[in-house]
């Protein structure tokens, strides 16, 4: 038996001129703008790393990757996610699948999606099935479809096992002893044959 939880990420960044702009760990080398973030500003990676946190109650990603951290100056965000594989380890939780929307209006998302999910899967240790990627241009709405932002959101879904969590499934069988009990007795206080015996 297996314990499934979801999370749910989200993370947007402003575009900048004159900045490199990177989603899902592939870069976009003719795009005019970027993100003039601490790391590579990878939208798409911060928003799994919240959504994994999510699924595990573990925080959120300035939790275990903070803003400041100096070795993080211009790191390669796509990477934070192998760093993240010791949190899932630690509660016994394995990926099930993600799914990823990136509302961009410049950057094509569909001709590099099989190269985003690719990157995540491995450095998730997933299959490349368990990993969705789609665009969204936001139809010229809002700042993601006015090319001033890109933003991602990801759903996540991570199992467990039961035994990470003995509380869940023991409470039930517990309640139905008890509560098996509790009618046992009854019914014998109230069996004729028994009263006045003792
Ligand atoms: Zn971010």
């Amino acid at each position: 038996m297996t314990t499934r939880r979801t999370g749910w990420g989200y993370d947007i960044h402003r575009l900048e001129a004159d900045h490199p702009l990177v989603l899902g760990g592939v870069p976009f080398p003719d795009s005019p703008a970027g993100f003039n973030t601490h790391s590579d500003g990878d939208v798409v990676a911060h928003a799994i790393i919240d959504a994994l946190a999510g699924a595990l109650a573990a925080g959120s990603l300035g939790d275990h990757f903070p803003e400041d951290a100096p070795e993080d100056q211009d790191a390669r965000s796509i990477d934070f996610l192998t760093r993240f594989l010791p949190v899932l380890r630690a509660h016994h939780a394995t990926v099930v699948n993600l799914d990823c929307t990136i509302f961009a209006s410049e950057a094509r998302i569909a001709p590099v999606a099989a190269r985003m999910r690719a990157n995540i899967a491995e450095r998730l240790g997933i299959p490349m099935e368990a990993v969705n990627v789609k665009g969204k241009t936001n139809d010229g709405f809002g700042p993601e479809g006015q090319g001033q932002a890109i933003s991602a959101v990801v759903i996540a879904v991570t199992a467990s096992p039961n035994e990470g969590n003995p509380r869940r499934g023991n409470g039930l069988l517990s309640a139905l002893i008890l509560g098996g009990s509790a009618v046992a007795l009854a019914a014998v206080a109230l069996m004729p044959s028994h009263r006045g015996v003792r």
